[in-house]
């Protein structure tokens, strides 16, 4: 079975200049449309869930969703990743259920939409890593909150989002602070804010500098060129999506998302995990949006969710060839948890602080 951590993946990743998606599932149509594409092309994959999807459909479930697609796909190295903890106890018990990675969202406090300081971020990240690196998984940070730099407003995600308004400073990750918080933290990944936000209501016109700030990405992976940086709420929110949900009886106001060559300009800068759940979602309900509306007599669920897993399908095998994720599975032998329990043990992997990728090699 090829379960991988993210750490390894990302790694690789870095090491031969791609980024990988990762994919957000409830279900089994989701598992299975996500697996089907990555085979398709060759990819490894990061497939994610957020506490919403563990309540909705059950750890025993996803936990055998999992173990069955690994079975099927044993050639795909398969990353399964918490998306968004609030507390140690939801990363915990991910791993007990079979996830290799876990993201530690200290950036909001355990209720999930209260602004938490820099403090608490620290030691609640510090507190996973510790405890997940003991047996070789794998742990995303946040640093800065995800919203909009257009309104200050955030966008709730399962229930996760800040509620209110922010400052623009909240909004951007400090890059300075992003140093001294991977050298605090010994975090694999780092999840940035730059005026993503979760949903499909991005931005109310194609985005630019203003709006969307790649700058920062830039220079956080000047101070930081080894740690691999994450985008959220990354979707591209494609205009064909929009129509073909409202062609068929949707109301969607019109919306932009974040741009793909805007993410395959990140991957160049270290950007190396990015979120997409929004996409696959539109492209689901769009494919069955149609069925409704040709045959409304239609009652098999088979005979929408087929066509909505081959539109998902789609959407993911893009994204993994448009981020250089394509052709990569062939070429990498995951390591098990224990494997890189002890790397991490062996201080192989600490943080490496303002070395270049080549000097630190
Ligand atoms: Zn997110």
């Amino acid at each position: 079975m090829a379960r991988i951590t993210l750490r390894q993946l990302l790694d690789h990743a870095a090491e031969n200049g791609y980024g990988v998606p990762a994919f957000n599932i409830n279900n089994m149509e989701q598992a299975l449309a996500i697996l089907e594409a990555a085979d398709s092309v060759d990819a490894p994959v990061i497939i994610q869930a957020s506490r919403g999807a563990r309540s909705y459909a059950n750890d025993i479930v996803l936990k055998h969703l999992i173990d069955a697609v690994a079975e099927m796909y044993p050639h795909i190295p398969i990353c399964m990743h918490q998306d968004h903890g609030n507390n140690e106890a939801t990363c915990a018990t991910a791993i007990q259920f079979g996830f290799t990675s876990v993201m530690m969202d200290g950036s909001l406090k355990a209720d999930g939409k209260t602004p938490a300081d820099y403090d608490y971020n620290v030691k609640v990240t510090r507190n996973v890593v510790d405890m997940a690196h003991w047996v070789g998984a794998s742990v995303e940070g946040e640093l800065g909150v995800l919203g909009s730099l257009e309104t200050g407003m955030g966008e709730k995600e399962d229930g996760h989002g800040f509620e209110g308004k922010l400052e623009h400073d909240q909004l951007l990750t400090d890059p300075d602070q992003a140093v001294e918080f991977v050298k605090a933290t010994e975090v694999d990944a780092l999840a940035i804010a730059m005026g993503t936000s979760h949903g499909a209501y991005k931005f109310t016109r194609k985005p630019d500098g203003a709006v969307l700030a790649m700058n920062v990405i830039e220079e956080i992976h000047q101070r930081l060129p080894n740690t691999h940086l994450v985008m959220h709420g990354s979707s591209s929110v494609p205009q064909d999506l929009q129509d073909i949900i409202n062609q068929y009886g949707g109301e969607m106001p019109q919306t932009w998302g974040v741009p793909v060559e805007e993410i395959q300009r990140g991957i160049k800068h270290g950007v190396r995990k990015i979120n997409i759940d929004t996409d696959n979602r539109m492209a689901m309900t769009g494919a069955i949006r149609k069925v409704f509306a040709e045959n409304p007599g239609e009652f098999d669920p088979r005979k929408y969710l087929k066509p909505a897993m081959e539109a998902m399908r789609a959407v993911c095998r893009q994204r993994l060839e448009e981020f250089g994720t394509a052709g990569q599975a062939s070429k990498i032998k995951p390591l098990p948890m224990s494997a890189m329990a002890k790397r991490y043990q062996a201080g192989e992997l600490a943080a490496k602080i303002g070395v270049t990728r080549q000097a630190a090699e």
